[in-house]
């Protein structure tokens, strides 16, 4: 029988119900579409979409189970190697992972991996997720600092090989970006704390509202327990550095999500923590942050909402899903637009951004073509929030606090595939080591460190 060459697509809100309310999205496959699009799967005997895993999930074999009907063993399959399927099913760039490797590529789109891993993730939590055996108790004790991606997933790791491992978390709550950056139309939160309840389940303790730097240091925690790792992220906005920009109406993307996410600003007033959000809104910048920050301004009730770039289409960073959802819900995308300085009235009001056009040059370290402005292409545009998304970089407090930790030049620890810094005992992944990039590869990175720690750990005398 011939291959369908196309996914089977995931129902979803129609864009002008979505824009009105913070619901997820997408609504996920059915039994049935389920095991139709796991019938694509051609069970390839070399795997290559294993190759695209940074978690190493057998992708034919949960496929295979899915193909058979049988949901309870293909689930079986993904949590051996991965404790946070939901999440990763939802917001892992797939297309450039698994589903970028996958064979049926050369003739139609890929196997629906994402979506199928996404589909398990939620039937086992519908039926009550099981709690895996875990290995005998060796005794030693692991810190983890900072319960993000890489932090919850190292920490799940471990606890399954046996040790106690305790997590140090600077805010209130779990789960970093996961919980206070991607928003609740793309990655509700009782997902995440469903999640983060089976790490727990697991024997983890997560200890809030500790700033490890300040309340407690790396240091210390090395004194207490075999060894350290370190995933505390990449919190730290990066700013235009134009003039204007402490006007008000100027938010960082990582200040509006959170007061969104975390504090519930959509919310208000059940919770008393409202945002101010203007009639015209602009996001600077292209990635999945901005696409976030501008479909977030949309349900908050602005009426126009822009994403400005100084680049093309072809050049933005975020998932082409997002850009396709930020498409359908009216962001009105200025691109090779570039802002020069914002203005405010005599208040301290921002009113307005002037901005500058450009074209594209020859291609500089990053490989993208060169953003030039064109002279004489001001303009001014009318607007009364303004979100700055153009990156973070890691969170300064522990690469600054711990003597003798190698810091790259960008902020970040040095630390090699396996998590090893340069002080033995003190590992580090994820964001802070690499710079900011995704939620797999932070993944990825606390399943490498997990296993090097367990050498470490079980080495010491
Ligand atoms: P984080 O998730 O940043 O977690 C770090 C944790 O450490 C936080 O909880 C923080 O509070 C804590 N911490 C920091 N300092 C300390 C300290 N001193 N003491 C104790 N705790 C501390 N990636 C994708 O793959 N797909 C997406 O769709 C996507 N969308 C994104 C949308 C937004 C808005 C943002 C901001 C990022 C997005 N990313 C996405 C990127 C992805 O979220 C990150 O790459 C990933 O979360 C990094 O994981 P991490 O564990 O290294 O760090
Ligand atoms: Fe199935 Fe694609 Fe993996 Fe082949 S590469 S086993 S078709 S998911």
């Amino acid at each position: 029988m011939a291959v369908r060459k196309t996914k089977h697509e995931m129902p979803e809100q129609p864009p002008k119900e979505r824009i009105k309310n913070f619901k997820e999205v997408p609504h996920g496959y059915s039994n049935e579409t389920a095991i139709e699009e796991a019938k694509r799967c051609l069970q390839c005997k070399n795997k290559p979409c294993m190759d695209g895993c940074p978690v190493e999930i057998d992708i034919p074999g949960f496929i295979n189970c899915i193909a058979q009907g049988d949901f309870e063993k293909a689930a079986e399959i993904i949590k051996a190697k991965n404790s946070l399927p939901a999440i990763s099913g939802r917001v892992c760039p797939y297309e450039n992972q698994c589903e970028g490797e996958c064979t049926i590529k050369k003739i139609g789109e890929p196997v629906a991996i994402g979506r199928l891993e996404r589909f398990i993730a939620d039937y086992e939590r519908g039926k009550g997720v099981k709690i895996p055996k875990k290995a005998k108790s060796t005794g030693k004790k692991v810190a983890v600092v900072g319960s993000g991606p890489a932090g919850l997933t190292c920490a799940g790791d471990l606890a399954k090989m046996g040790h106690a491992v305790t997590v140090f978390e600077a805010l209130h709550a779990p789960a970093g970006v996961l919980m206070y950056g991607i928003p609740e139309f793309r990655l509700p939160k009782k997902i995440v704390e469903a999640e983060v309840d089976y790490i727990k389940k697991l024997g983890v303790d997560i200890k809030y509202d500790i700033v490890v730097g300040k309340t407690i240091t790396v240091d210390e925690l090395l004194h207490d327990y075999d060894a350290v790792f370190i995933g505390t992220g990449a919190g730290l906005p990066r700013w235009l550095n134009v003039p204007g920009e402490n006007l008000d109406g100027v938010y960082s993307a990582n200040e509006f999500l959170t007061r969104v996410n975390m504090m519930k600003a959509y919310k208000f007033p059940e919770y008393d923590t409202p945002i101010k959000i203007g009639k015209v809104v602009a996001t600077f910048g292209a990635g999945n942050v901005a696409m976030d920050s501008a479909r977030t301004a949309l349900r908050l009730g602005a009426e126009k909402s822009y994403i400005i770039y100084r680049r093309s289409e072809k050049e933005m960073p975020a998932r082409d899903e997002e850009i396709g959802h930020a498409k359908e819900e009216g962001i009105i995308f200025k691109l090779l637009t570039n802002p020069k300085r914002f203005i405010g009235d005599d208040k301290g009001l921002l009113t307005q951004v002037k901005c500058i056009k450009m074209k594209l040059g020859e291609p500089d370290d990053s490989g993208r073509r060169r953003p030039i402005p064109i002279p004489g292409s001001e303009e001014k545009i009318d607007i009364e929030t303004a979100i700055v998304a153009i990156g973070q970089s890691p969170n300064p407090l522990i690469p600054k606090t711990v003597k003798g930790l190698k810091i790259g030049k960008w902020g970040n620890i040095i630390a090699d595939d396996d998590g090893q810094t340069s002080i033995p005992g003190i590992f580090a992944g994820g964001d802070i080591a690499t710079g900011a990039a995704t939620v797999i590869l932070a993944m990825g990175a606390g399943k490498r460190a997990a296993r090097a720690i367990d050498k470490y750990v079980k080495s010491k005398k």
